[in-house]
């Protein structure tokens, strides 16, 4: 028998003990990363009041360490719509947010190296061309003119994805929390959120280490702490940190930004220009995940131990293809902590038992690039009650009742070893 998932003991005081004067706002926002600032955003353009909490400075923990790819082809419609509307969100951002964004549209490009990935990605041409997305087959040939540091040794076939982007990340969510802010929504950094007063199913205050705030709904983008935040108000947000890196070259003569997103799909391997060299990152098949009820309060991802090994042996995967990280000399290595959840999906909506803690989180590695479409969905939610469309493969209700912390933490690594391409038995696989 494998042992129940653990729960943190509820933050959870009685209301009468309500003191007499606290900042009252119609949303208080918990996280600035991607997600949440994206929510402060359109929930402030829908003129409602917001406070954007967190505990750290303003936009500075995951969400800034991505590789800021944006893959729009995804495994179901629902994520492939949100996906599809961020990258259009992205490419008119500046004109949406007043802040600026420098973005790249080169498309991206899947490779195969095995049979089973070959027609993985002959399923993956007729599927989005079937959601109409210029995605096209490739020979190796034409993969390797179109990424000159690719060789087409080994590679079976390849597709491009032509409107896909890539982009520097932190402008995500500090172009957010920046046009939040000149709307009006509140931005309080280094402000811990350590518990919550609930009436009933609704959560009335916010306890953080400065002060307590008074609010009609609240929105969990804690990231990498969402579960934890869940479980202080009582409710349960079943995921699991997992920490994911990528290293960038020196520059390289002819390294281009017009020169497109490569995966690899069968070791889980990503490439894409970065400022004149080259960025490499993956999914390890044995990745470290890690437990934050065992980490000090104020643990940062700057704390987070790195091992640029890892991404030494995910470059010598692909050494055939990309002989180019053989010797590369590395300028930067970073790394961060995205959430995995068992079925690869995000977690979205009214948190189980809680009518107005609406939860943000669940990334699987996706977070930022969704986060322009999920920030504007959940402040649909919040602002008019539903989503403009059935985000119903999100809910944080759909897990199994019982799920134990063995179970979690089996099916989240599974999903993080494979995540380019399932094993069949997994759903959502094609
Ligand atoms: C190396 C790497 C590469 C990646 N590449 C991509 C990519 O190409 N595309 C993509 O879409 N995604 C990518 N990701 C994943 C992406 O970074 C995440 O999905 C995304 O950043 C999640 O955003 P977030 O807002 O949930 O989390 P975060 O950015 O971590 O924000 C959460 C915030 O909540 C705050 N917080 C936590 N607890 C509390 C509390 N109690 N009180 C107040 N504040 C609190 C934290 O301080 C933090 O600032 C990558 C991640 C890494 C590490």
């Amino acid at each position: 028998m494998s042992e129940p998932v653990a729960k943190t003991t509820p933050i959870i005081v009685a209301a009468s003990e309500k003191p007499t004067l606290m900042p009252r706002f119609d949303v208080v926002v918990v996280g600035s990363g991607a997600l949440g600032a994206s929510a402060a955003f359109h929930l402030a353009r829908a003129g409602r009041s917001v406070a954007l909490l967190d505990k750290a400075e303003i936009a500075s923990q995951t969400s800034p360490r991505a590789a800021g790819l944006s893959g729009q082809l995804r495994r179901n419609i629902v994520m492939s719509t949100l996906a599809r509307r961020s990258v259009e969100k992205l490419l008119a951002f500046a004109d949406e947010t007043g802040e600026p964004m420098e973005l790249y549209q080169p498309g991206s490009m899947n490779i195969a190296r095995t049979e089973r990935h070959r027609v993985q990605l002959e399923k993956a041409v007729a599927w989005g061309q079937s959601l109409g997305f210029p995605i096209e087959a490739l020979s190796p040939e034409e993969a390797c003119e179109r990424m000159p540091f690719l060789r087409p040794t080994g590679v079976l076939s390849a597709t491009h994805l032509k409107t896909d982007v890539f982009l520097e990340p932190a402008q995500v969510p500090r172009g957010y929390a920046a046009a939040a802010a000149k709307l009006g929504a509140e931005l309080h950094p280094h402000t811990r959120v350590d518990g919550f007063v609930a009436e009933g199913a609704k959560v009335r205050r916010v306890l953080t280490d400065r002060g307590e705030f008074e609010a009609d709904a609240v929105v969990d983008a804690a990231g990498a702490w969402a579960r934890r935040l869940a479980q202080l108000a009582g409710s349960e947000a079943p995921m699991v940190p997992m920490r994911h890196q990528l290293m960038v070259t020196e520059p390289i003569d002819g390294v281009g930004n017009d020169q497109p997103i490569v995966r690899v799909i069968d070791v889980n391997v990503y490439v894409r220009p970065d400022r004149g060299g080259l960025m490499l990152g993956g999914y390890e098949r044995d990745p470290r995940p890690l437990d934050l009820n065992q980490t000090p309060v104020d643990f940062r991802v700057e704390d987070l131990e790195l091992d640029l090994s890892v991404l030494r042996r995910l470059a010598a995967t692909v050494g055939d293809q990309f002989p180019v990280f053989v010797d590369a000399p590395i300028r930067e290595h970073r790394g961060g902590l995205p959430t995995m959840t068992i079925d690869g999906e995000h977690i979205v909506g009214p948190a189980p038992g809680l009518d107005n803690l609406y939860l943000l989180a669940g990334c699987n590695v996706g977070g930022l690039s969704i986060s322009p479409a999920l920030g504007e969905e959940i402040a649909a939610w919040v602002v008019r009650g539903a989503p403009s469309f059935d985000l119903s493969r999100m809910s944080p209700a759909r897990f199994p009742q019982g799920l134990s912390a063995s179970e979690l933490l089996a099916g989240a690594t599974e999903r993080y070893a494979h995540y380019y391409s399932p094993p069949p038995v997994l759903p959502g696989a094609y």
